[in-house]
């Protein structure tokens, strides 16, 4: 066949030798994802029915480019294949199977903010401190012992898990993960750790089910599989018991999840549990230069703990991997912008063709400012998504009820919103009847005058017949319809419809798109239940990374290292190289902590293709303050014989305190010579860096407008000093208008009008801006 031509001969073995378990453990770009692809396919082409057959991929986005390559092989009978995320896998077999653990099918997904919200609610019932109990702390505890399959009442019976809860002074720990658990239970809710906890509790407990899906799931393979925590192991090894048809890649130098749990460990237990195990290895790059190669190879040489792995590439050596300082944020997003730009119209890339991948999400901002400036178009991924917007959720949490009215984070969410009288005291007062009564808080709605005392009965019943109501018309309706219906008799539209402010506007825009979307949803043919029910399921089940999906667009991909994994781009920038940032001020105190930091540094280098830039600025703002910052220790690790540096120089002040033009010189030096951090930066006051002189070079010209230069002796005024309608100029973007205030002081939040910008929002606290 065609697609075996495609292969070289240690990936063609792998993907022929379909009986059996496999391992491929290699290094990044060798093809390992192409394996798993291809095999499917040749599975199918031998005869292997495409519905035995289960992929698990790290997000959907992965599954649905891998489904449309199979398809290209094999035509539609890949629409068949079982493949997704091990979350949407198992969520779709627990509604099938739900009712064998005492669960309704139509059971909701509680997102993280839906499981916090419930800690916080259980906190406060047990008038427990929420600072040394915090929820953040909480969840993450429970969702370590779940990942790690031990239940509340394992949980609490273990000593060792018991004397350190003691000495964190969380002694309750226990208990609140049973109350959270029977809670959820209560709600028909399972959070993201129950989908894979809930589904080793079925197939530990229900051999028939087992049975059914090992019979059902001839063919398993995994991907990333170095990121697979304890739960997902034993799910997979379960499954995988009768047949033993399983295939694992991975590569450890790329495990970056063990904050989450992933457990680097299973892969050194794959050997122990399959003895027969083929092994496969992958040791040529096809995705890289061999600088970048090189360079990635170098770099997690650093770290100890690693398995023997050999990677090259017989690609062009390509171009150095450059390097470039800024002096803050704002110029770093600038420099990367314009070399975006630059790239582009020179060399003939698309704007797709380019990532900028960071650390944090916080990040992104200086970026996104900056791209915006040149209208370069540019698409994020992860983040606060379309679906986590307030609005957003709030029509959601109708629509949960409708299909699951147990469900107390929604109710929670829209009992008295929009308002109907129905506050917290009253939402306090059913949480204490539900309990008391060990009822669910939609019996008490239901039955108020049984259960609780005072006048808001006739609300609360309004409410339950508003949300019956909602019910019989989803049974009628299709998606869209249901959706619109709820949209309207909610009264969230009118709502949103009478605010008229700027931000009322878009969120009203906003409830629109998600009705497009359902629209959209209704009408694709290539599934068979579009039921609102199904398309709630699916954006509960959006991994962080799947978001901004839109192949059509040609637009800059922005995202963290994280949801980088498995991608690869032409042109990858790489920003914030800084101590205390990459890598981050929290991994400093152990080796594991900075190996796992090394490893994600890996995972971005091994996205490029031609070309790599890393970015580091000398100076940005961290939690309000502007800090100094010194090259991250992953530069100097690099031998300076792939590198070239390029600095940008500072003249005149016109940027405040990140000032300086786009005067580049660049040159190529040892590494030693720059590694010293750069200018003394002082917070408020202005200051202007010089940069070690060097080898000239022509001048460069900017891309940008030209900078305002402030009137001399500029002086900015504090916060309380403004009023609507005020002249006033800003030390970057010039003279404006103010056109409104929002907010109270000192957080006063101002819109300007600024010739030839439009309108901007500024935070007067940190806002250089004088009146006129
Ligand atoms: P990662 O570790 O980053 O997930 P990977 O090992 O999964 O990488 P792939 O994404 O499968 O690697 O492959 C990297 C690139 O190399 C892809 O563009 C793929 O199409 C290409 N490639 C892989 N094998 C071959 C081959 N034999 N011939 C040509 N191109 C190949
Ligand atoms: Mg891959």
């Amino acid at each position: 066949m065609d697609y075996l031509a495609g292969l070289n001969p240690q990936q063609r073995a792998a993907v022929e030798n379909t009986q059996g378990p496999a391992m491929i453990v290699a290094g990044a770009g060798s093809g390992k994802t192409r394996v798993i692809t291809y095999r499917v396919a040749h599975l199918i082409q031998k005869g292997v029915d495409p519905f035995n057959i289960l992929v698990l991929t790290f997000t959907n986005k992965a599954s649905k480019d891998m489904r449309e390559r199979i398809m290209k092989v094999i035509g539609a009978e890949a629409k068949n294949i079982w493949m997704g995320t091990f979350h949407s896998v198992f969520a779709k077999i627990l509604r099938v199977e739900a009712d064998k653990i005492g669960y309704p099918s139509n059971f909701t997904i509680y997102d993280t903010d839906d499981s916090k919200s419930l800690i916080r609610s259980i906190l406060k019932e047990m008038q427990l401190d929420d600072k040394l109990y915090n929820a953040n702390f909480v969840y993450n505890r429970m969702s370590s012992a779940k990942n790690n399959l031990i239940s509340y009442s394992e949980y609490m019976q273990s000593a060792e898990i018991q004397a350190e809860d003691n000495s964190n002074k969380r002694p309750l720990m226990g208990v609140i993960y049973e109350t959270y658990t029977k809670r959820c239970f209560k709600a028909g809710a399972m959070d993201f750790d129950d989908l894979l906890f809930k589904t080793n509790v079925l197939l530990k407990n229900h051999p028939d089910v087992l049975n059914k899906y090992q019979q059902k799931f001839k063919y398993l393979m995994v991907d990333e599989y170095q990121d697979t925590n304890f739960s997902q192991y034993t799910i997979v090894k379960k499954l995988a018991a009768a047949y033993q048809n399983i295939c694992v890649v991975g590569d450890d130098a790329q495990s970056i999840y063990a904050f989450r749990g992933a457990n680097i460990q299973n892969i050194l237990n794959f050997e122990r549990d399959y003895p027969e195990l083929q092994v496969y290895k992958l040791e040529q790059n096809y995705r890289s230069t061999q600088n970048i190669v090189e360079v990635a190879n170098s770099i997690i040489a650093n770290n100890k703990n690693q398995l023997e792995k050999n990677v090259f590439s017989d690609n062009e050596s390509g171009d150095r991997i450059k390097v470039q300082r800024a002096f803050t944020d704002n110029e770093e997003g600038k420099l990367v912008a314009e070399a975006i730009v630059q790239e582009r119209s020179s060399k003939g890339y698309d704007y797709q063709d380019f990532a900028i991948l960071y650390r944090t999400n916080a990040q992104s901002r200086a970026m996104e400012e900056a791209l915006r400036k040149l209208n370069v178009p540019y698409k994020i991924y992860g983040g606060l998504s379309f679906y986590q917007r307030k609005e957003i959720k709030d029509l959601i949490a109708y629509f949960r009820l409708t299909f699951n009215p147990s469900d107390e984070e929604a109710i929670k969410r829209v009992i008295n919103y929009p308002r109907r009288g129905l506050g917290d005291t009253t939402v306090e007062k059913i949480i204490v009847a539900a309990d008391k009564h060990d009822i669910t808080m939609w019996q008490v709605i239901c039955n108020p005058q049984q259960y609780i005392e005072g006048r808001i009965a006739n609300q609360l019943n309004d409410f339950a017949m508003l949300i019956q109501s909602f019910a019989a018309e989803a049974k009628k309706l299709d998606a869209y319809e249901t959706a619109l219906y709820i949209a309207q008799h909610s009264g969230i539209l009118k709502e949103l419809h009478t605010d008229d402010s700027i931000e009322g506007r878009s969120r009203y825009e906003n409830i629109q798109e998600l009705l497009n979307g359902i629209k959209e949803f209704a009408e694709r043919e290539d599934i068979e239940d579009r039921s609102l029910a199904i398309f709630m399921q699916d954006i509960a089940l959006l991994t962080n990374d799947d978001r901004g999906d839109d192949k059509n667009k040609d637009t800059v991909s922005l995202m963290t290292i994280h949801s980088s994994k498995g991608l690869e781009f032409k042109n990858v920038f790489i920003v914030g190289l800084e101590e205390n940032l990459f890598p981050s001020q929290m991994s400093l105190n152990s080796r594991t902590d900075l190996e796992e930091e090394r490893r994600l540094f890996y995972v971005a280098i091994t996205r490029a293709e031609k070309k790599l830039t890393l970015t580091y600025a000398t100076s940005r703002y961290r939690w309000g303050t502007l800090t100094n910052c010194e090259p991250s220790r992953f530069i100097n690790e690099i031998n300076a014989k792939y590198l070239e540096l390029e600095v940008v120089k500072p003249t005149k002040n016109n940027f405040g305190e990140d000032s300086f033009d786009n005067e580049r010189r660049t040159w190529t030096q040892q590494r030693d010579s720059f590694s010293k951090p750069k200018p003394a930066m002082s917070s408020g006051s202005s200051s202007s860096g010089t940069a070690s002189a060097a080898a000239p070079r022509p001048k460069t010209t900017s891309l940008l407008p030209k900078a305002h230069v402030p009137t001399p002796g500029f002086a900015p005024d504090p916060a309380n000093a403004f009023q609507n309608g005020m002249d006033v100029e800003h030390e970057k973007f010039g003279f404006g208008k103010i056109v409104s205030l929002e907010g109270t002081l000192p957080d006063v939040k101002a819109t300007v009008f600024f010739q030839g910008l439009g309108n901007k929002q500024l935070l007067l606290k940190f806002a250089k801006l004088r009146i006129v």
